[in-house]
């Protein structure tokens, strides 16, 4: 089976690619010819999954599934949120992202956080939505090269180590982009 996964991100295509069965192969947006920038302009985490997955289905009439991702912050009353691509600006610069929340939670003692992300998927006219949330902390400085975005400052609890610290398949396994994947698996497979 192929589905498309509205999302040129290489990182999430392969996490997600890591936990789905080898006969689910998934089509990135540049692979079906989409080059467009799709608008991400709702308000909610679940309101951007689904204007991407219906903007590619609306187009082009595809089975497809598409995933928008945010880390709420609880001293900062649930932000970044539905704005954490943005958080520091137009750019989108992880790297800005990191500073701009490391400044705002300077000194302070309160760093619980969650990761959530939510899965949508337009399935043969029938739209599905599968939310992934894992809890965790914000360190007070970068630990970790590897995975993307908010990963190096974010350590899930019951782990001394945050996202950059882990490889692909340990942060997958446990992560919000992973919990949602399986649910979407288990929608598929029936
Ligand atoms: P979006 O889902 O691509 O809109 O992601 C929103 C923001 O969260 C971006 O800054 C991403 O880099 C970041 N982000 C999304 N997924 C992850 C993740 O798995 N780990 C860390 N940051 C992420």
């Amino acid at each position: 089976m192929q589905l498309v996964f509205a999302s040129n991100n290489s990182n999430k295509i392969s996490e997600i690619q890591l936990l789905l069965p080898k006969t689910i192969k998934i089509l990135s947006l540049s692979d079906i010819g989409c080059f467009d920038d799709i608008e991400e302009s709702a308000t909610t985490i679940e309101g951007n999954a689904i204007l991407k997955a219906n903007y590619i289905t609306n187009k082009y009439g595809l089975n497809c599934f598409a995933d928008d991702s945010g880390l709420l912050v609880d001293y900062l009353g649930g932000l970044p949120g539905v704005h954490s691509a943005r958080y520091a600006g137009e750019q989108r610069s992880d790297d800005d992202n990191i500073t701009k929340l490391l400044t705002a939670l300077k000194g302070q003692t309160q760093r619980s956080a969650h990761f959530k992300t939510v899965i949508c998927l337009n399935l043969n006219r029938t739209q599905h939505l599968f939310t992934g949330i894992i809890d965790g902390a914000i360190t007070d400085k970068k630990m970790g090269g590897n995975g993307f975005g908010y990963d190096p400052v974010f350590k899930p609890n019951g782990y001394e180590i945050t996202f950059g610290e882990m490889d692909k398949l340990e942060k997958t396994t446990i992560s919000n982009r992973g919990i949602a994947t399986k649910k979407l698996i288990d929608c598929l497979g029936n």
